[in-house]
């Protein structure tokens, strides 16, 4: 108004007071400014530093580029800038990135100092339920007993059920305490139905473990379909994690149970290729691979708790030839035995005397590491000692030992780290007498109609990595191979089941009939002659042709051979004359040859030799099926 604007003419924006500049996307104040110098209603634009209108380079670039096509003044503390000019395009376009660059800097500052007192594992986050901090600002278990149950049950389900889902089940009915922060109940602890994601929250968090943990996850900018920005937070995969420190504070598991639990949730997520153990009684569901395609494959339950193991590659296309499939309780049976053989008492002694052998080589490799760590000390010592006693002055002899100082110090440092390595990796051994009881009472573990298809297929899978159904060519017998956890791998050959899919039908005098005139008689004049005997099928209704059908196939009886004497089939007749079926169904269409159709749509061709004779004469003069005839046929001339 000073300047000479009539007040009317003075509009104040401060919409986007509060509002972070960083993008234009949520503030209106900003994109109304933009449309109206858009169009142009606006003379000037006021403010206190117009390079900070907006933090985002490319929003302010926009306005500038609109000021200057539409004529618009931009003016601050600092000037007035006519887009026009030259000079305060540049100049503007220069403060514009200064104030991107600050934002950058400062961001950077301030994160810097936070990841500094996170390494140190002192930067305080809002700590799980079951996890509090004290007056001294330590991290320490909830004094709370009801909470500190309900987080150690949460565990202790898991270890039972094995899934997340099982320990919403045993939480059934039971509720689950639950920090809030911020909102109306902050700070107050409430009582909620466990649900499925609590429980993975719950299971996945490191802080139960004792551990310390900054940056699980990361959240990453994605434009969507419409163009907008979005923030999306994605966790990071432990070894990315930036921090984590171990045994940082008192928690409810160790590392190395926080460890199994992640190995068995990622095991479960069947999303991801993981094929947990299911209640079915196919002991190999879940680790049976296909070794004609190198599939998985998917074990089929067919009503009365039978089971088979199929490959179903020819869904997608990629059936080979030696794609099978078979009945589960073969392949269980020898893998059981395989299992029960391979925990006799004497073979876990065996693996025991080998174990000691381990042992003894780590505890050996343990000394030698010791020992060499102390020579390279004694060395260490001694070449500091030699540098000690030199003179100063003396420089050329000085650098040299200081070299080799420096070159034992380097040896001692590697020394030890080998010595640590070799510690760290002493197996830890299985308790003997405990495990030799165990051996022997397996098979009737195994056995207890207590143990259930669950409890069996993870005992399997502790020894067994997977079980391959490897291709054979003898079709009555299948061979299985076994992958041991161990490395070691077992083939077995069975006889493959029969197929027992169609249960055969109890010897009757129909189905004996059918068994001694069915190779020689045709279907309808088989339901001809047991009506006129006045048999019955099993459920009490005459013969029909179905009925007949379904004994040969049950009993495999073969049909006579639908061919009256003197004729012969398409691919008998295409054989004898040494063409492709396809030329005789040709003739056969076109009726240069006589077939009869019979009922089951088969073609019979009466032969003669007088048939074979015309046959082989319109062979002959065919250049089409006779390239020597081409030949030698003078080319038509018009
Ligand atoms: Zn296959």
């Amino acid at each position: 108004m000073a300047l000479g604007w009539a007040p009317r003419d003075v509009e104040v924006i401060d919409r986007d007071l509060g509002l972070s500049g960083t993008s234009a996307a949520h503030r209106a104040g900003f994109r109304e400014l933009m449309s109206r110098v858009c169009l142009g209603e606006v003379g000037a634009v006021f403010g206190l530093e117009i390079s900070r209108l907006a933090r985002s380079n490319a929003d302010l670039a926009r306005l500038a580029e609109m000021a200057r096509l539409t004529g618009t003044l931009l003016i601050d503390s600092d000037g007035v800038y006519d887009l026009a000019d030259f000079n305060d395009w540049l100049v503007l376009g220069l403060k514009s990135t200064m104030s991107q660059a600050e934002l950058h800097i400062m961001a950077g500052r301030l994160q810097a100092a936070k990841r500094a007192a996170a390494e140190r594992g002192e930067l305080r986050a809002p700590l799980p339920v079951g996890l509090v901090y004290d007056d001294d600002g330590a991290t320490v278990l909830d004094p709370d007993a009801e909470v500190r149950a309900a987080v150690a049950d949460i565990f202790a389900c898991f270890a039972a059920a094995g899934s997340a889902y099982g320990v919403v089940t045993a939480f059934a009915g039971r509720k689950f305490p639950q920090r809030a922060y911020g909102g109306v109940w902050a700070g107050q602890l409430r009582w909620a139905p466990l649900t499925h994601h609590r429980v993975l929250q719950v299971l996945k968090n490191p802080a139960y473990a004792g551990a310390y943990v900054y940056g699980r996850c990361v959240t990453r900018k994605k434009i969507d379909a419409d163009g907008n920005v979005r923030t999306v937070t994605a966790d990071l995969p432990r070894a990315q994690w930036p921090v984590l420190i171990k045994d940082h504070h008192p928690g409810y598991l160790t590392w190395e149970e926080y460890l199994a639990i992640e190995a068995r949730l990622a095991a479960n997520h069947t999303g991801g290729g993981g094929r947990p153990v299911r209640e079915g009684t196919a002991l190999c569901q879940g680790i049976i691979i296909c070794g004609g395609c190198g599939a998985p494959m998917a074990a089929s339950y067919h009503g009365d708790d039978r089971a088979s193991y199929e490959c179903h590659s020819h869904r997608d296309g990629k059936k080979t030839p030696g794609c099978r499939s078979i009945m589960a309780h073969a392949v269980d049976d020898a893998v059981a035995v395989a299992l029960l053989d391979a925990l006799t008492p004497e073979q876990v002694a065996l693996a025991l005397a080998a174990a000691d052998e381990v042992t003894g080589q780590h505890q050996r490799a343990g000394r030698a590491a010791e020992l060499a760590v102390e020579r390279a000390r004694y060395e260490a010592d001694r070449a500091e000692r030699a540098f000690g006693q030199v003179e100063p002055e003396n420089r050329l002899v000085a650098r040299t030992l200081e070299a080799r100082w420096e070159a034992r110090l380097t040896a001692l440092a590697d020394a030890e780290q080998a010595l640590q390595a070799a510690q760290t990796t002493l197996p830890p051994l299985p308790d003997r007498a405990s495990l030799a009881k165990l051996a022997a009472d397996l098979p009737a573990l195994w056995h207890a109609p207590s143990t259930t298809a669950r409890d069996r297929k993870r005992l399997l899978r502790t020894l067994i990595a997977d079980v391959t159904l490897l291709p054979e060519a003898d079709r009555g017998k299948a061979r299985i191979g076994i992958r041991w956890h161990t490395g070691a791998a077992d083939q077995i050959v069975i006889d493959r089941p029969g197929p027992t899919g169609i249960p055969a039908p109890t010897p009757t005098p129909a189905t004996e009939l059918i068994r001694e005139l069915g190779p020689v008689t045709s279907n309808t004049d088989l339901v001809a002659l047991l009506h006129q005997r006045g048999y019955l099928t099993g459920a009490g209704r005459p013969f029909d042709i179905k009925a007949v059908q379904w004994v040969r196939h049950a009993c495999q009886i073969p049909s006579p051979p639908p061919y009256d004497s003197g004729e012969i089939s398409v691919a008998d007749a295409a054989r004898r004359l040494g063409c492709s079926p396809g030329v005789v169904y040709y003739w056969i269409e076109n009726g240069q040859l006589e077939a009869r159709r019979t009922p089951g749509a088969r073609l019979c061709i009466p032969w003669t030799p007088a048939t074979e004779a015309s046959c082989r004469a319109r062979i002959a003069s065919s250049g089409h099926l006779n390239p020597a005839a081409r030949r030698t046929r003078p080319r038509q001339r018009h």
